[in-house]
């Protein structure tokens, strides 16, 4: 006999994964499918050179909301926020480019890559802060 199911979610990214356990929850019998052989999209962790694991592509956790956290008691199977400052990216030939939290050092190394983007920095900075408890709400 074939399985039957009520709901198939084809993806187990995140946000796959979090409406397959809601489903799940709600009495729902649900399948996720995910083409590759590890499942969390682009949230996934993986070994970016022998022996250093990192995110893969996301890897800044800002809008995942608290309710699902607690909802899906992700704390017991292992979530945990870590500090990501400063973030290295590495670019082509060798160089990389850190984001640091302090506003000077951060606006010099974009500085380094560009010294317009370095020296407007401060007024984009000034721009996002004035703007941003608007975003928020939104
Ligand atoms: C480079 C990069 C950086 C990012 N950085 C951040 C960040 O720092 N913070 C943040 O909040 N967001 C970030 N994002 C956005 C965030 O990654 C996405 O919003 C999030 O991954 C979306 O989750 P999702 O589950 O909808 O999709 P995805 O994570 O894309 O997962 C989709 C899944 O579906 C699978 N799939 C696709 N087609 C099929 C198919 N036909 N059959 C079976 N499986 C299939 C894929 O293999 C994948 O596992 C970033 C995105 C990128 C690309």
């Amino acid at each position: 006999m074939k399985p039957h199911y009520d709901a198939i979610i084809v993806g187990g990214g995140h946000n796959g994964l979090t409406c397959g356990a809601y489903l799940s929850r709600a009495g729902v019998k649900v399948l996720v499918v995910e083409r590759r052989d590890v499942i969390g999209g682009a949230a996934v962790t993986g070994e970016i050179a022998p022996g250093y694991r990192s995110s893969m592509a996301s890897y800044y956790q800002g809008l995942l909301q608290p309710k699902v956290i607690l909802d899906l008691e992700l704390q017991k199977y292992g979530f945990e926020v870590l500090p990501a400052h400063p973030t290295v990216f590495a670019l082509e030939g060798g160089r990389t480019f850190t984001m640091w939290d302090d506003p000077e050092k951060f606006a010099a190394e974009i500085g380094r890559l560009s010294n317009s983007d370095g020296q407007a920095y401060a007024r984009y900075r000034a721009h996002m802060q004035k703007i941003a408890p608007f975003m928020k709400q939104t």
